[in-house]
């Protein structure tokens, strides 16, 4: 068995399969081997997103909306977000489509495995997965085997449950989807419904939670339960599938001092989630890409993205008052969604704004709380500062 590759992906999941489809889109002539220790057939996550311009991935898209809405007790905003559109990508359509085009490509392996560790070397790095020592020169990982290192009190995660439903009337606007739904209890927290109709009578509906602690898995279903009954007022449905996600809110970048040489974290842990919103897909395309063209053009690999400093400090404002008044989230997103078009507050979150923008998307906000963050930042009470990213021996 071949055992010395030119690089390494480690863990074949969002982001290392989108690395493995840009190296092989791009004419990359390397040899490169996949490792995963599982299969990737099941629909385990679906991921949304918007974006301008169309992906590779269009032809995959269960849906795609025009509109999006945003809800709380007081008010309904519906909006129409050209340029944008905000896509719907089921994940076992993404891995089946990868990996036909992985089988096609004769300088790329798959293999099933699981890894036990990645360690660094002299000219290169080896991974050890089944048994076997398989060598590189670069290796990108994106397996994570330890809990996320949370900078003390800033610990945030954005923790949500899913349930696909199909109802016997119709019930949904396929033309609008739900992006955020205040009206649910918010028990000291940040909480809000998603609601992403693909028909007048199928749709996801996601209760998510933005706190420091995981809640008990039936407070979760509880929640949907409510509000598909007392908010939308759907007496009957199915529940054909169901997901759960954790994913952690925080500024996580990796920084040279911690990276090894031969080895660069991608996808999660690789910090491309945005840390104030824990949207993540759109980045990880824009990050693999970006590996993939250093990669064909011989260059040295550099997974962080080039980012205006500034939307780090909005990020970690925001996470502030997130984490420490979780209340407040609701009166927060429902001044934004109720004085700036949804386009701009996308284009703002895609941090794409420029200072001018931002000044009056900030100036809709409840100043109070900002300030706060800023003395607290400023005074270092609450120091934000980025946490290492988990060891990489696993
Ligand atoms: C349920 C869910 C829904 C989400 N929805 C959205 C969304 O709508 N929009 C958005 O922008 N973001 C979303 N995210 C966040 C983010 O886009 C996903 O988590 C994304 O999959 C992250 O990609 P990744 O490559 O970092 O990790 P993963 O996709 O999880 O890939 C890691 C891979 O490593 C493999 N692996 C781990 N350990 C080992 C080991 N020891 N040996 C071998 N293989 C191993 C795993 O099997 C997995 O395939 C969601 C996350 C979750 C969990």
């Amino acid at each position: 068995m071949k055992q010395h590759f030119d690089c390494i992906i480690a863990g074949g999941g969002c982001s290392g399969l989108s690395l493995a489809y840009y190296l092989v889109d791009q004419g990359y002539l390397g040899d490169v081997l996949v490792l995963d220790r599982e299969q990737k057939s099941n629909n385990d996550r679906t991921w949304c997103w918007w974006s301008k311009s169309p992906t590779p991935f269009d032809s995959l898209l269960t849906h795609q909306w025009q509109h999006l809405k945003f809800a709380n007790h007081g008010k309904q905003r519906t909006q129409f977000i050209d340029p944008y559109r905000y896509r719907l990508l089921r994940s076992a359509d993404f891995y089946h489509f990868i990996q036909q085009r992985l089988v096609l490509a004769p300088n790329v392996t798959w293999i099933q495995s699981e890894i036990e560790s990645i360690e660094d070397a002299e000219t290169g790095a080896i991974v050890r997965a089944g048994g076997i020592c398989f060598t590189a020169e670069w290796v990108f990982s994106s397996i994570q085997k330890q809990p996320v290192n949370f900078v003390p009190n800033n610990k945030l995660y954005q923790h949500f449950s899913g349930w696909w439903i199909e109802t016997a009337e119709d019930c949904f606007d396929p033309s609008t989807a739900t992006m955020m739904d205040f009206r649910v209890p918010q028990c000291g927290n940040t909480r809000f419904c998603y609601v992403l109709p693909t028909s007048t009578r199928r749709a996801l509906v996601e209760f998510t939670v933005f706190s420091t602690e995981l809640l008990d898995k039936k407070a979760y279903e509880a929640a949907l339960e409510a509000y598909l009954t007392n908010t939308l007022e759907i007496e009957h449905w199915v529940v054909q599938e169901q997901e759960f996600g954790v994913i952690p809110m925080q500024i996580m970048e990796p920084t040279p001092k911690y990276r090894q040489a031969h080895i660069f974290q991608i996808g999660t842990i690789g910090g491309a989630v945005k840390p104030s919103t824990g949207y993540a897909f759109a980045r990880i395309q824009e990050q693999t890409k970006q590996l993939a063209q250093q990669l064909v053009a011989q260059k040295l690999p550099n997974p962080q993205l080039k980012r205006p400093k500034r939307f780090e400090f909005y990020d970690r404002l925001l996470l502030h008052i997130l984490t420490q008044r979780g209340d407040l989230g609701a009166s927060i997103f429902g001044k934004l969604f109720q004085q700036i078009d949804f386009p701009q507050i996308l284009k703002f979150l895609d941090e794409d704004t420029h200072l001018g923008e931002e000044i009056g998307i900030l100036a809709s906000l409840p100043p109070v709380p900002f300030l706060q963050a800023i003395w607290a930042s400023h005074l270092g009470t609450n120091k934000f500062t980025a946490s290492p990213p988990n060891p990489v021996r696993i």
